[in-house]
């Protein structure tokens, strides 16, 4: 149950995120497998009410990082390791050593991800597709679609489309729906590619805004922020990437 999920932790408890010497390399299979370097590494270590801007050039693995934070790759080398907020011991539990099951658990629990573009399922109304994450969490189905209204309202998502899969929804409603689905179910770690990138000036405010009270409420953040003026008002401090790549044929 959502009610479960303690985030009292003390500062002194250590961060909510910590990776360790991530590096991920990419074998080509279809070219002859030439191997490319995207990461070699990187450390990061987020703490509660921290927003992490990862800052970089094109290419530089930014993206490759988020996805590696959660679990969508594998990591060639190193470790992540993310805080439980469930139960009393508040251990950490390694994403990079969990089995599937425990991942798809990971990420019901602790880490939420806002990906550049929504997936859209065929069908499930925005309604439905938003208040999914707490259902999943054992909330009563009409409580989470209450909570999911506040959140489309929240992030002027007009009341006639919530009951219309976003298929047909603009770049940036779509985006939209898919911030009030990443945020709505307060994990304690949350991951934000470019949440910001095809909105303009007025609801770019708004989801600062919503990522601001998510660090107040103490989560801890990754984000990629394409545009300076919302890196500026949401990040507490940046990691710069550089190219690792190095093409070298195997
Ligand atoms: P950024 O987000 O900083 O622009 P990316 O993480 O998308 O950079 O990419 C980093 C490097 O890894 C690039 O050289 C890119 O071509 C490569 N890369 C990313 N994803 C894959 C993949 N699935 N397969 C092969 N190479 C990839
Ligand atoms: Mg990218």
């Amino acid at each position: 149950m959502d009610e479960s999920i303690d985030m009292s932790f003390a500062a002194d408890d250590g961060p909510m995120l910590r990776a360790r010497g991530i590096a991920k390399t990419f074998v080509l299979h279809t070219q002859g497998g030439a191997s490319l370097s995207a990461l070699s590494g990187v450390d990061l270590d987020v703490s509660r009410g921290e927003c992490v801007a990862l800052v970089g050039p094109s290419g530089a693995g930014k993206s490759t990082l988020l996805r590696c934070l959660f679990g969508n790759y594998l990591v060639s080398e190193g470790s992540i390791e993310v805080r439980d907020p469930i139960g009393s011991e508040r251990r950490y539990v390694s994403l990079t050593r969990a089995s599937p099951h425990e991942v798809m658990r990971i990420r019901r629990d602790i880490i939420g991800y806002v990906s550049q573009f929504l997936r859209v399922i065929p069908r499930v109304p925005t309604l439905d597709l938003v208040a999914e994450p707490l259902i999943a969490r054992g909330i009563d189905g009409d409580d989470a679609r209450e909570r999911a209204r506040a959140w489309l309202a929240r992030l002027n998502i007009p009341e006639r489309l919530w009951h219309l899969a976003p298929a047909t929804f603009s770049g940036g409603e779509q985006q939209r729906v898919n911030i009030a689905r990443g945020l709505i179910a307060e994990h304690p770690v949350l991951l934000l590619d470019e949440p910001t990138a095809s909105l303009d000036a007025s609801n770019r405010a708004v989801v600062a805004e919503v990522i601001a009270e998510a660090r107040g409420r103490g989560a801890a953040i990754v984000g990629i922020f394409h545009d300076e003026t919302a890196r500026a008002q949401v990040a507490t401090r940046c990691l710069e990437l550089v190219p690792a790549s190095t093409l070298a044929c195997a």
